[in-house]
């Protein structure tokens, strides 16, 4: 189980990014919205979509299962 969050700001072609906790590109704190526990990115980014953002995304770096590219 891992803590995710969401980028509530935009990377360039619009996506928001889900973080686990901890990874490198985590965001500034002003900037992360805290998600929930989950067992996987999926479940995450999922949550991220249908709660916030239908553009989000898993990061490249610690989610790169949940990546669409
Ligand atoms: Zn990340």
């Amino acid at each position: 189980m891992n803590k995710y969050y969401l980028n509530k700001r935009a990377q360039a072609n619009g996506q928001h990014e889900v973080h686990k906790e901890g990874c490198l590109f985590f965001p500034s704190p002003e900037h992360a919205l805290y998600l929930g526990v989950y067992t996987s990115c999926h479940e995450a980014v999922a949550e991220a979509k249908r709660k916030y953002n239908e553009l989000s995304n898993g990061c490249y770096t610690c989610a790169r299962e949940c990546n669409e590219g």
